[in-house]
């Protein structure tokens, strides 16, 4: 394995909200932190009131921007904690128009419109349950979701709805759609939002939620097979708000920005809970990915946090650093990142670009929260994850759940119990408990931890490639191969071999104008094999012009095997193309 170069000292402009790792980690204890967020009383809490009500209770917070939308044409709106407290509780008024009840099910089928970040709120006020749903969902994604979940009622847009219309028949419990841009009902069950919004009260009493009554659903992102829906209790936003604190260093006059989209679990943790919860500004952008777009955001809207993506990273990369340095990018503070594994190389290129490093963070839709980070205040070892969050105790386990020793790759698990661990998987008990063995929580997810405790990726249970006798993870292969200047993308698989057991592929992205010659492909594994064990490096190589990835950016390796071996490719609703 290549030896990480350690980035010793973060040289810090800042004082970060976290100052000592491991003096918090070793005296924190989760319980005494509950209270860190707005309660509505001793036994009561409410994540949307946490989130976004508890702000209006001081005046400099009440009239501070909360949300700076920017949408795909350049229209520019702004609203302020007050505004969204006020929205949300109109938005929770509608839906008890309706009828809806505790517990009951509402979902939101829209891109990233205003509406979507103050109806996922009022939902949450009202004690049902709030989903999402990305907007780029064909008619069978939809369905599938929708019947799973018995959604009451669905929040879209008229350019989105016929998708809907498709297989409303099919879905006898739906029994509202309501349409953020219609200025007049259709029939009785086809509403206008804007109308019932007109006539509903700015304020609404907040469902008086425990703990642990169920507050959002989330389908995980289907990477590895059918998506589950995740149901996360309203104690999750304790653990969002103290992540948003420590791994993002959210502080109160900052200008935040997180890419993700909120159909999936990072747009809910990290861009309506633990987010407002700390009082920053978010900045949502509803056009596409584009990299003078991006940096002219971050210059004009002096954004000082940003949350993205490896494969975003990837993106930027290959474009260069001539595009960076037309922008004035001072703004910017601290970056993270979460997803999928960062290749070190994305590191090295965030120092080039931005002067400062990306932190790599791992979690997952049922962890419904950062787990293992890098914070501002420790070393980066770039290619690793980082450490546990305080109040999180991770380890290696072999399959019979006993801890491993240092350095030897294992499952990566967790000891259950942390607040916005998953409550349960809707309708499917048994994979529930399928995630727990002998008092952990199994992730799924191949890792190593090394002597200073950090943990590092090595790949999905299911990635693994055993190749003559050893192990191997895509990860460690995919980010030799995107340190090659040639290289943008790599996607890794074992290929069945008669002799090896399994040999390596890597399907790869050139970047733009390579014309691989003759000797390519031996340059590619000579290149690998300085990084690697001579056995780790990919004795096929095919050169594509794309890799098959999620709606959220992650390489779908099952996909690359599937297809290599003529084999089922299974659930595809999450995948961009194939
Ligand atoms: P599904 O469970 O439906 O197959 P998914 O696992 O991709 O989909 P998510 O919950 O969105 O759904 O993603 C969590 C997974 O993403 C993790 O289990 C891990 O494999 C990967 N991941 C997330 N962050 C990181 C990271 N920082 N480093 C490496 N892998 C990561
Ligand atoms: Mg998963």
């Amino acid at each position: 394995m290549q030896k990480p170069k350690l980035i010793t000292k973060q040289k810090l402009k800042f004082i970060p909200n976290l100052i000592n790792y491991q003096k918090t980690y070793d005296s924190f204890n989760y319980k005494e932190h509950y209270k860190q967020v707005n309660w509505l009383d001793k036994d009561h809490l409410n994540a949307a009131y946490a989130a976004m009500d508890a702000n209006v209770l001081t005046e400099e917070r009440k009239n501070k921007v909360a949300l700076y939308w920017h949408g795909p044409d350049d229209e520019q709106r702004k609203f302020t904690f007050q505004e969204l407290t006020w929205l949300s509780s109109q938005f929770a008024n509608v839906l008890k128009t309706l009828g809806i009840d505790k517990g009951e099910r509402v979902f939101f089928f829209l891109p990233r419109v205003p509406e979507l970040y103050y109806g996922f709120l009022g939902t949450l006020k009202t004690g049902a349950i709030a989903g999402t749903l990305f907007a780029a969902f064909g008619h069978q994604a939809l369905l599938d979701r929708l019947e799973n979940s018995d959604a009451k009622i669905l929040v879209t847009n008229s350019q989105l709805f016929p998708r809907v219309e498709k297989i409303w028949p099919q879905l006898p419990q739906l029994k509202y759609i309501l349409l953020t841009d219609a200025l007049q009902n259709k029939n009785k069950k086809l509403l206008s939002l804007p109308n019932f919004m007109e006539l509903a009260p700015q304020t609404t009493h907040i469902c008086r939620t425990e703990p642990t009554d169920p507050a959002f659903m989330l389908y995980t992102s289907g990477t590895t097979g059918k998506p589950k829906g995740v149901i996360h209790q309203h104690l999750a936003i304790v653990h969002e708000y103290m992540t948003a604190k420590w791994v993002l260093d959210l502080q109160e006059n900052d200008v935040y920005w997180c890419t993700a989209d909120p159909g999936w679990v990072t747009g809910i943790a990290y861009e309506i809970l633990g987010s407002w919860a700390n009082g920053a500004a978010s900045l949502i952008h509803a056009g596409r990915f584009d990299p003078d777009k991006w940096y002219q955001l971050i210059q004009d809207y002096k954004v000082n946090v940003w949350y993205t993506a490896p494969t975003a990273v990837r993106m930027l990369a290959a474009g260069g650093l001539k595009t960076v340095q037309k922008y004035d990018l001072s703004s910017l503070r601290h970056m993270a990142s979460v997803g999928e594994p960062l290749n070190p190389d994305a590191i090295w290129w965030g120092l080039k670009a931005f002067g400062l490093p990306f932190h790599d963070n791992w979690w997952q839709t049922e962890t419904g929260g950062i787990l293992i980070a890098n914070y501002p205040c420790l070393a980066i070892k770039p290619g690793s994850m980082g450490k546990p969050f305080p109040g999180i105790t991770a380890d290696i386990v072999d399959d019979k759940g006993k801890s491993l020793p240092l350095l030897t790759e294992g499952h990566l698990a967790i000891k259950p119990g942390w607040p916005s661990m998953m409550q349960k998987i809707w309708r499917r008990p048994k994979k529930y408990q399928s995630y727990f063995n002998k008092g952990w929580y199994i992730s799924g997810d191949q890792a190593y931890k090394d002597k200073d405790g950090y943990f590092w990726f090595i790949g999905r249970d299911d990635d693994v490639i055993k190749t003559a006798g050893e192990r191997v993870g895509p990860f460690e292969v995919e980010s030799a191969l995107v340190a090659h200047p040639k290289i943008i993308e790599a996607g890794v698989i074992g290929k069945p071999d008669p002799m090896r057991g399994q040999i390596i592929k890597a399907f790869i992205v050139l970047a733009e104008g390579v014309k691989p010659g003759k000797t390519f492909e031996e340059e590619i594994k000579t290149f690998v094999k300085r990084y690697l064990a001579g056995h780790a490096y990919p004795r096929e190589i095919e050169i594509v012009d794309s890799l098959p990835k999620t709606r959220s950016g992650k390489i779908v390796r099952r996909f690359l095997r599937a297809k290599e071996l003529g084999l089922p490719i299974g659930d595809t609703s999450t995948l961009e193309k194939f």
